[in-house]
């Protein structure tokens, strides 16, 4: 058994639905006490609401800094503290190379790396305070590993995150705060449903174990991330696919 997390304050951004709602659901779960960030208030609320044990919802756009900040000052009203910072806040718009907009490539990389600067950077005075901070992105197998039609700006994004956390996991690694990155394949959410189906069934058909992930399991990832025992790890990855990076050719899945 781990030690337990129970009394951690965690911060998840993008934990309104999906993978975010799971890996909150499984701190909860835990009996962390966790903050919850999204731009929709309403959904943000009722996903709180909904969510078991002590759960607030504060509503924030990561891609601004002073969002950010209000997140971190929230957690230090709610819980005196911050612990576990999972910055996982992330859109996925499509757009090939030669139809990509500059407002929708300062979109993705807004959103999802910088605001990943943002969050972290907000909470760092708490993760250090902490004794055991610990610092969970949610990247992607789409960049750091692999490719998809219409996804350079998502994929550099993700990508770009992993540059950041290998910096950063040397920079707070005196500081005893780690920081480590979950990479998803495709998981079932909200975000990936407005994909559609034909999408859906073709990565299914993609993925060895022939199934889509849970937000479950994603969570429980990322908690093994934040707990004591983990604490000599930083600066690493780990990819929950259900093998999906691993086949050499398309009949190589069973
Ligand atoms: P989702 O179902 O669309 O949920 C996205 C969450 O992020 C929502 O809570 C959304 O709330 C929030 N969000 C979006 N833009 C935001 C912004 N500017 N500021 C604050 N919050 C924002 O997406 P998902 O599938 O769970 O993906 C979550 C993360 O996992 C992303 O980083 C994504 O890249 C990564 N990922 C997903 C998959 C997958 O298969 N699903 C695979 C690899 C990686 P609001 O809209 O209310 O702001």
């Amino acid at each position: 058994m781990f030690t337990s997390i129970a009394g951690r304050a965690v911060v998840v951004t993008g934990g309104t639905r999906g993978i975010g709602k799971g890996i909150a659901a499984v701190f909860a779960r835990n009996d962390a006490r966790v903050l919850i960030t999204g731009r929709d208030a309403a959904a943000g609320e009722k996903a709180a609401a909904d969510l078991p044990g002590d759960v607030h919802f504060v509503p924030a756009d990561v891609s601004r800094k002073a969002d950010c900040d209000r997140i971190a000052a929230t957690a230090l009203e709610l819980f005196g503290g911050t612990d576990v910072v999972c910055a996982n806040a992330g859109i996925f718009p499509g757009a090939g190379l030669e139809e990509l907009t500059e407002d929708m490539l300062d979109l993705v990389l807004d959103v999802n790396l910088k605001g990943t600067f943002f969050t972290v950077q907000a909470c760092l005075p708490a993760l250090k305070q902490s004794g055991h901070g610990r610092i969970i992105l949610t990247s992607s197998i789409t960049g750091p590993i692999t490719g998809f039609p219409g996804w350079t700006a998502y994929g550099a994004s993700k990508a770009g995150q992993l540059g950041f956390l290998r910096t950063a996991a040397i920079e707070l690694a005196s500081s005893g705060v780690t920081v480590n990155a979950v990479l998803p394949g495709n998981i079932a959410t909200e975000g990936l449903g407005d994909l559609g189906a034909n999408y859906t069934s073709q990565m299914t058909s993609a993925i060895p174990m022939q199934k889509l992930g849970t937000v479950d399991d994603i969570g429980y990832a990322a908690l093994f991330f934040a707990t004591d025992e983990a604490g000599y790890i930083t600066g690493q990855t780990i990819v929950v696919d259900g093998g999906q990076v691993l086949p050499e050719s398309p009949e190589a899945v069973g």
